[in-house]
Order: C-alpha cells, then sequence, then structure tokens
C-alpha cells in the first residue's frame, strides 16, 4: 500500500512557493497534520515517497505530429473535446525555429532552443564531429554525441524514475549515457493502435517495472499534411482518426485504479502551410553553388557556409531577391534564438511565410501540398497542447505558451530536480491544480 500523504505535502509545499504565500497558515496546519500521519503510516511508505518522488504520478505525452491550432476546430473532435473539457487546453502552442520535427520534439524533450540543444534542423553539418545529422540516416540518429542538453527521460531516469518512450527524437541514442529502461527503434510501419497498446501494457507491469513517465508519437497528420496540404478534405479524415485514438487511449487510462495518478499530455511540433511551385525561389537563378563550401536544410530554411571570397558577393545578390530573407548569423533576429550553435553555418536564407525556395526547378511533390519549417511566429506554424490528468485544472483555457515550457512541466508534476533550461515553470504553472 502506498500512502499519497508525503506526495500531497511535497506539491503543497511546491505550490505555495509559486502560487500564494497567504495560503501559509492553512498549510502549516496542514503540515502538521501531515507529518503526524505520516509518521503513523511510515512503515509503509515505499523508498520513493520518502525521497520524496511521486510514486504514483504517471505522465504519458504523446505527441501527434504536424497538428495544426486548429484542426481541431475543423471537424468533430470528441477525444480531444474530452480533454479541454476535463483538463487544459491551450489557445496554441508555439514552435521553436526552425519550425521541423527534430528540432521541436527534441526541444520539448530538453526545454532548451536549438541553439543550446544542438538539433538545429533535421539535416545540418557539425563542425565539432565533421559529421553529418540526417533524419534518415541512422548512425546519426543513435549517436549521442549530436545531442546536448539533457531530455527529460534522462533527468528522469538519473532521479530513479523508470521511462519508456514508443518513439521520440534523442529516445534511440544514449545521451549521458541514458536511454529510457524500454525505448523503440523507429519504425514507421507500426500500427498507431500497437503503439498504444505497448503503452497499456507498460503501465500494467509491477510497481518496481512500471514506468511513471511514457513518451509516445505518431508520424500523422504531418505525412497527411505534406502529401495533401492542410486544407484538403484528407485531413479532415486523418484528424478525425487521430482523435479517435486519442479517446481509446483515455477511456483504457480511466480504467486503472484512481491511485494511479495519471496525467496525459496530448502535443505536437508544428503545424503546416500550403505550399505551391508557383510561389518558389530558384536559388541557382542567383548565385552559383560552386560558391559554396557547404549547403544544408531543406525547404523553406537553408544553411549556407559560403566560400570567404563569395561571401559578400553572395549576400549582396541575395539581399535583392524577394520573397525569401537572407542574414548572416550574427544578423538573425532575437526572436528566432537561432545563430549562436556553430551547427547553424554563417548565412542563412529563409523563405517568406507559404514560399518555398531551393537548387533548381520546383520538381517532384517536394513543394506541392504542405510543408513547415517557418519563422515560430507565423499563426500557421503553431500546434497544439492538451493535458488532463489529476495534476491539472478542470475546462482551463490556457494562453500561448511555447514548447520549452513542457519540460519544466513535467519536471513539476513528477516532482524532479532540474538544471536550468530555456523554458519557464511561471509560463504553465496556472494550468495547474
Ligand atoms: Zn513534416
Amino acid at each position: 500500500m502506498h500512502t499519497p500523504f508525503l506526495c500531497i505535502f511535497s506539491k503543497q509545499n511546491r505550490y505555495l512557493y509559486y502560487k500564494d504565500i497567504a495560503m501559509l497558515r492553512h498549510f502549516y496546519t496542514c503540515m502538521l497534520f501531515t507529518v503526524i500521519l505520516a509518521v503513523v503510516l511510515f512503515t509503509s511508505c515505499t523508498s520513493r515517497t520518502i525521497t520524496g518522488k511521486s510514486a504514483d504520478t504517471y505522465v504519458i505525452m504523446l505527441s501527434i505530429d504536424g497538428f495544426r491550432w486548429d484542426y481541431a476546430e475543423r471537424v468533430e473532435t470528441p477525444g480531444l473535446d474530452y480533454i479541454a473539457l476535463n483538463g487544459v487546453r491551450a489557445k496554441h502552442l508555439e514552435p521553436v525555429f526552425p519550425t521541423k520535427t527534430f528540432p521541436n520534439h527534441y526541444s520539448i524533450a530538453t526545454g532548451l532552443y536549438p541553439d543550446n540543444h544542438g538539433i538545429v534542423d533535421n539535416n545540418f553539418y557539425c563542425p565539432e564531429l565533421d559529421a553529418t545529422y540526417r533524419l534518415g540516416d541512422m548512425s546519426s540518429i543513435i549517436n549521442a554525441d549530436f545531442y546536448g542538453g539533457e531530455p527529460i527521460w534522462v533527468t528522469a531516469e538519473k532521479q530513479d524514475i523508470t521511462t519508456a518512450s514508443y518513439f521520440w527524437v534523442g529516445s534511440e541514442a544514449p545521451i549521458k549515457g541514458i536511454r529510457p529502461t524500454y525505448w523503440k527503434s523507429y519504425d514507421v510501419t507500426v500500427p498507431f493502435e500497437d503503439r498504444i497498446d505497448k503503452v497499456i501494457s507498460w503501465l500494467e507491469l509491477p510497481s518496481d517495472k512500471r514506468p511513471q513517465l511514457i513518451t509516445l508519437y505518431f508520424n500523422e497528420p504531418d505525412r497527411s499534411g505534406h502529401n495533401y496540404g492542410p486544407e484538403h478534405p484528407a485531413i479532415d479524415s486523418i484528424v478525425k482518426y487521430l482523435d479517435s485514438l486519442v479517446g481509446d487511449l483515455i477511456n483504457r487510462l480511466n480504467k486503472f485504479p484512481s491511485q494511479y495518478n495519471i496525467n496525459l499530455i496530448v502535443t505536437s511540433d508544428h503545424g503546416m502551410t500550403e505550399i505551391t511551385p508557383e510561389r518558389y525561389v530558384d536559388m541557382t537563378g542567383y548565385v552559383d553553388r560552386n560558391w559554396f563550401e557547404r549547403t544544408h536544410g531543406g525547404n523553406p530554411l537553408l544553411n549556407l557556409q559560403p566560400k570567404e571570397e563569395y561571401t559578400d558577393t553572395i549576400y549582396n545578390i541575395l539581399k535583392t531577391v524577394e520573397n525569401i530573407s537572407v542574414w548572416k548569423r550574427d544578423e538573425i533576429p532575437a526572436r528566432f534564438n537561432y545563430g549562436n550553435n556553430p551547427r547553424v553555418m554563417d548565412m542563412i536564407v529563409l523563405a517568406d511565410s507559404t514560399w518555398s525556395v531551393g537548387w533548381g526547378e520546383p520538381t517532384g511533390s517536394y513543394y506541392t501540398g504542405g510543408s513547415h519549417g517557418w519563422d515560430s511566429e507565423m499563426k500557421d506554424m503553431q500546434t497544439i497542447f492538451y493535458a488532463i490528468g489529476p495534476a491539472f485544472k478542470e475546462n482551463h483555457v490556457h494562453p500561448p505558451f511555447n514548447v520549452v515550457d513542457i519540460y519544466p512541466l513535467i519536471v513539476y508534476i513528477l516532482d524532479l530536480e532540474v538544471a536550468e533550461v530555456n523554458g519557464k515553470l511561471e509560463n504553465i504553472i496556472d494550468m495547474l491544480k
């Protein structure tokens, strides 16, 4: 038997710190009561409870890739509506720049901007390793040297919290020598239903093997958004399907006994916007690719390393090109939080909203349908955050916040010690009970 009292004591203590000193007198009364009960029940405490960890508290975080902030407003989404009614919904969630999958998932995991965690794009060159990171290349995916910061599962495992991941950027690499206790090599063919089954089976493990933090990832509606564009009716269908999976997951989580304090977060990494080859800037019309030592990235963001003698020529030419912005790395606007990491090259080119940029003719499907990666303040790049469980208020609509704030949120719920990160607890504290 677990005693909930020390857990409550711990949360109340922190809640007071952040919320309302006027409750102090009431707190001391509660504390006295709690201490008496704790002493009485001491022998039945688990070791985790004694060390201040909330042994019966769980966080399950699902990312639905590329779920634009307004998708749930287009069709009926009873699963997400249930969370909004009985939990928390953010007006929208702001991604980090570049608004791509790998930088954002790793910012959710670490609470850091890409400049500070090092995953500066889906593909990039790393000068200190003289190696290239590519999202489709398993040898780089599993190479811990690429990953800076400390993912939430590493923070938890270091503090004796068991974690599991059914896919997350970084979870396949032994970062700081640590992977989640249970983890999976990315396999896009595994049905979403099977991934949910596994999450449930992890929660059914005996308490000494049961993970308290589980990450789960679905690669839709991103794939459909790229293929069809965000306004296509196919998006409505996939959103309904994904919402039904969220509903199934909630139903199955609700069947666990109430002493499982299960908190479910449903979030995403970025939105999606419509693109067309008619709004395309061909770099080869302006500069010679031989003028560069390296070029990396993909629409709408190019990282460029000019040969030194061509730097000014390239810059002066690209400055005159419409529908793109060009910045030397020290000129990148501060709000992008981008350019201090040596993995960002000396010059970047970013297409304007809904415009594309690349090398050569816009052939194939790459420049049709939908894409993402633009300015993180662009409305179409905004995404979602929903959360439900004992930690969260009910029927609470939260002001927009940033993906980097999710790490301090989870740290708080699981009562972990944390290093300094870019995310701020003050941005999300009001959504908690
Ligand atoms: Zn995508």
